[in-house]
C-alpha cells in the first residue's frame, strides 16, 4: 500500500506533534505501508522521513525545482522526483496512490488536503482521507466543513470522504475502514442542488 502523507515544515511546532507523527508512521510501517510526502527535511516532514528510514521503509519525495535548488530537500531520501511547478507536484501526489493522511500543518498542508477533497468530491479522486487531529488542532477544520455541510455547500454524504481521528493509532484502521466512494462521481457533485 502506498499513502501520501500532507504534513507540517515548520520545525517551531509542540513536541507531541512529533511524537504523534512518530507513532503513527511506525505504525502504518508495521502494515507494510510505503510513504509519498513533500520531501521536505524540517518540521513534521523531516521526522516522518527520518521514522521511515530509521526504521527501513520506503519513502519517495516530490518536490519542485526551486525547493531543491535552496536544498530544502531531505538528505537522506534517495527517491526523489523533481518537477517544475507546486502544481505539477500536487497532481504527482495523486498517481497510484492508495490513501492519503494530513497531519497537521500549516497553508501549505491545508491547501493540499482541500484540494483532494475537492477532487474526491468531483470523482476524481477516490482514497481515503484521514485527517490526524493531533490535540484538536484541526478542530476548528473540522467546524468548517460541517458549516458546508449545515449551510447546505455541501451535501451530508460529502462527509463520508474524510475521517477525523485523534489518535495516531486510529490512522491505519481509518484508512482501511474508510466509505468506498466510488459511487459519488462528478453526477452526484452536479446534480445535488440543482435538481431539474
Ligand atoms: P506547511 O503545512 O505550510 O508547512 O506546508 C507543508 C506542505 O506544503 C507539505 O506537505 C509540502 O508538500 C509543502 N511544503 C511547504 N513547505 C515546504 C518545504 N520547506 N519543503 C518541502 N515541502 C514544503
Amino acid at each position: 500500500m502506498k499513502i501520501c502523507v500532507y504534513c507540517a515544515s515548520s520545525a517551531l511546532i509542540d513536541q507531541s506533534f512529533f511524537k504523534a507523527t512518530e507513532e503513527m508512521t511506525i505504525d502504518l510501517l508495521n502494515n507494510g505501508v510505503d510513504f509519498v510526502f513533500g520531501g521536505g527535511s524540517t518540521g513534521l516532514m523531516g521526522h516522518l522521513a527520518d521514522t521511515v528510514l530509521n526504521h527501513g521503509g520506503k519513502i519517495k519525495g516530490i518536490m519542485p525545482n526551486f525547493m531543491n535548488d535552496v536544498e530544502w530537500g531531505h538528505k537522506m531520501v534517495t527517491d526523489f522526483e523533481y518537477v517544475d511547478t507546486m502544481h505539477e507536484r500536487k497532481a504527482k501526489f495523486l498517481l497510484n496512490i492508495d490513501g492519503l493522511i494530513a497531519l497537521p500543518g500549516g497553508s501549505g498542508t491545508l491547501e493540499e488536503l482541500l484540494e483532494a477533497i475537492t477532487l474526491k468530491r468531483l470523482g476524481i479522486l477516490n482514497v481515503p482521507i484521514v485527517i490526524l487531529n493531533t490535540n484538536n488542532y484541526y478542530d476548528p477544520l473540522k467546524l468548517m466543513l460541517e458549516r458546508c455541510v449545515s449551510e447546505k455547500f455541501m451535501n451530508e454524504k460529502h462527509t463520508e470522504m474524510w475521517t477525523f481521528v485523534n489518535e495516531p493509532k486510529e490512522v491505519w484502521p481509518a484508512i482501511n475502514n474508510a466509505k468506498v466512494w466510488e459511487n459519488y462521481s462528478i453526477n452526484f457533485a452536479r446534480n445535488e442542488f440543482h435538481p431539474k
